[in-house]
């Protein structure tokens, strides 16, 4: 899965502008981070910096991630409308 945005801010360690790109999750919890926070990991292409960034850009990812939640929460609606309909 390449990804090729154009990127949101400097790096951190280098101070370089344009030279951090979208990291690959490299373990369970960083493939967590990804999937369900607004944090993105980056890996700077100049120094080799590598972190977790916040990313609120409007993107592909964050409307899956809005749309995640939005199944979630009528999921959860649903299951707890069955439930008291059982108890009722
Ligand atoms: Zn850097």
């Amino acid at each position: 899965m390449a990804i090729n945005n154009p990127i949101y801010s400097k790096c951190p360690s280098c101070l370089s502008n344009d030279t951090l790109r979208i990291s690959r999750a490299r373990n369970f919890i960083e493939k967590i981070i990804k999937t369900l926070t607004f944090y993105e990991l980056f890996r700077c292409k100049k120094c080799g910096w590598r972190g977790i960034r916040s990313s609120f850009t409007i993107n592909t990812r964050w409307f899956k991630r809005l749309l995640l939640y939005l199944l979630l929460m009528i999921l959860t609606a649903f299951l707890v409308y069955q439930v008291l309909i059982r108890i009722a």
